[in-house]
């Protein structure tokens, strides 16, 4: 293809574009691992997705047409969350992520011969939208056009009170001050309801952070009135996906966000990386930053493990407590591990790849990625049914065939239940379940205590749904059951093998949600051994 030379407007000479870090994919080609060993704690999101509260079939069946482009039903329940009252909607606007909001602050307030005013270090997109929009970058806030605040702040972690934005604020009556809250729900305070008080402010909010939802990129701006009208003339007429909208505005009005567990595990590993010697300073966020001069980073990823380098040190996005754990430990963190239930189990044979992180107190949260949609559907279903948490990748041989994912899935899927639930002291120990699926009907019986067995009487009339072929089931639970170290009783039956099939998943999960649950006397059997 001839090349063809445009003429751009010219950036700054130190100008630098955004860089993710290395793909898995990269990284695992790289220290010759593969894709599933790779655990990241580079993105300061949640390791398992926000929960669409609409059914993905609804949000998907208008693709033809537009979204609302007043983006009314989600401005309100923005307005609603932040508490400023449903009614207050016109004092938000939205974007595709908060870095697109970003890019809108920069827009409308600066250009050539303007200058922003941004605190080091801090997120770098901030001086890549001045310097897109022609502005001169600087520390310094007298005379600046535009002052750029995060708080709290990305990557240190560090907090400032929201009567010191406030009053910066309140200086500078004439000037933007944008405030960046996107972590601000775990830690810190607001400066929105302080909008009255210093009307320059502009907040900026995101649903990638503590929601889980930073693949539907969604943000939003909270403004004074004038301010936001000002930022929503200038904004893209239609920003934000249809779905992405809907199910963004079905979490704010019934947010249901993991940031105590994640705040509580936050702690454990910045007090584990002290403990060491390592300096992680208090932070307000879902990360912990890390200053060192060592690699870090480097020797990290050479392990699978992906940690954000910056400014002087290296960031961690906290995740599960048994993720947590795995990195902690290649740190030479020596710290008693975490006491939750909870198992990572990362297993490379010749056939197949896998890494699973199972929480038996987990809500319902469910990412399986096997390669064979049936057995995804089949997982998820048992998982979401037992109410753990579980993150589930794999990658196999199916080339070949499907035999030896769908069989080393579910054995270690039981050893990470094994794991998980350790002495097995405190436990129900019994559980049992019914489950119809229109003709359809499954039974489930369990028994905790370590007397691998298992009954598995599946009525298949055909042989396969989907990709799965149905013959490769019971033997595969089968394995879980040993891998798990207990009985493992399931019968269905039915016309519909897709029904059996479910019927019987959902039955196991519910009976394991019983048996796994806190029992008042704990494990017991007549020999007074557990
Ligand atoms: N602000 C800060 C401080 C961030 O750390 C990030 C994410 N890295 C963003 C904004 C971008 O958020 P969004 O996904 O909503 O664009």
């Amino acid at each position: 293809m001839s090349t063809t030379r445009l003429d751009p407007v010219a950036l700054a000479a130190d100008f630098s574009a955004y860089v993710w870090s290395a793909t898995t994919a990269d990284v695992a080609a790289r220290h010759g691992l593969r894709a599933e060993q790779v655990l990241r704690f580079d993105q300061n999101t949640p390791s398992l997705p926000g929960i669409p509260q609409i059914p993905l079939a609804e949000s998907f069946a208008r693709l033809n047409e537009y979204p609302d482009g007043t983006y009314r039903e989600l401005r309100e329940a923005a307005a609603a969350y932040v508490g400023l009252g449903a009614e207050s909607w016109p004092q938000i606007v939205v974007g595709a992520g908060a870095d697109d909001l970003i890019l809108l602050c920069a827009r409308t307030f600066l250009s050539g011969g303007r200058r922003a005013a941004i605190a080091t270090p801090t997120y770098v997109v901030y001086r890549q939208a001045s310097q897109l929009a022609g502005a001169g970058v600087g520390e310094e806030i007298e005379g600046a056009d535009l002052i750029w605040r995060c708080n709290p702040n990305n990557p240190t972690g560090e907090v400032v009170a929201a009567a010191e934005l406030v009053a910066l604020a309140r200086s500078v009556p004439r000037v933007p001050v944008v405030v960046d809250e996107a972590y601000v729900e775990f830690g810190g305070e607001s400066v929105v309801l302080f909008l009255a008080e210093a009307p320059n402010l502009i907040v900026l909010r995101t649903m990638s952070k503590a929601f889980g939802f930073a693949s539907l990129r969604v943000g939003y701006a909270v403004a004074s009135p004038n301010v936001a009208a000002v930022l929503e003339e200038r904004r893209a007429p239609a920003p934000i996906a249809g779905p992405a909208s809907r199910i963004a505005a079905a979490a704010l009005r019934d947010p249901r966000l993991d940031v105590v567990e994640t705040v509580a595990e936050r702690e454990r590993v910045r007090q584990a990386l002290s403990a060491t010697g390592l300096d992680a300073p208090p932070t307000a966020t879902n990360f912990v930053y890390v200053r060192s001069g060592k690699p870090l980073a480097a020797e990290l990823e050479a392990k699978g493990l992906v940690v954000r380098s910056v400014a002087g040190g290296i960031r961690i996005t906290v995740r599960k407590p048994v993720d947590n754990d795995v990195l902690l430990r290649a740190l030479g963190v020596d710290a008693p591990l975490s006491p939750s239930r909870s198992a990572t189990v990362i297993r490379t044979t010749t056939e197949t790849a896998l890494r699973i992180t199972l929480d038996l107190d987990g809500s319902s949260r469910v990412r399986v990625a096997t390669g064979i949609g049936f057995l995804d559907h089949l997982l998820t279903l048992m998982v979401f049914h037992a109410g753990f948490d579980l993150d589930l990748v794999a990658g196999g041989d199916l080339e070949v065939d499907e035999h030896h994912t769908v069989e080393d899935v579910l054995a270690s899927l039981g050893d990470a239940l094994a794991q998980a639930l350790g002495t097995r002291n405190g436990v129900t120990r019994y559980g049992a379940a019914t489950v119809p699926m229109d003709e359809a009907r499954a039974t489930a019986a369990v028994d905790l205590v370590r007397r691998p067995h298992a009954e598995i009487a599946l009525a298949f009339a055909g042989d396969r749904v989907g990709g799965l072929a149905l013959s490769l089931l019971p033997h595969a639970l089968e394995r879980f059951a040993m891998q798990a170290g207990c009985t493992v009783h399931v019968q269905a039956s039915g016309r519909d093998d897709h029904h059996v099939a479910e019927a019987a998943f959902k039955a196991l999960g519910r009976a394991l949600r019983e048996a796994c649950a806190p029992g008042a006397a704990g494990i017991r059997s007549t020999k007074g051994a557990a």
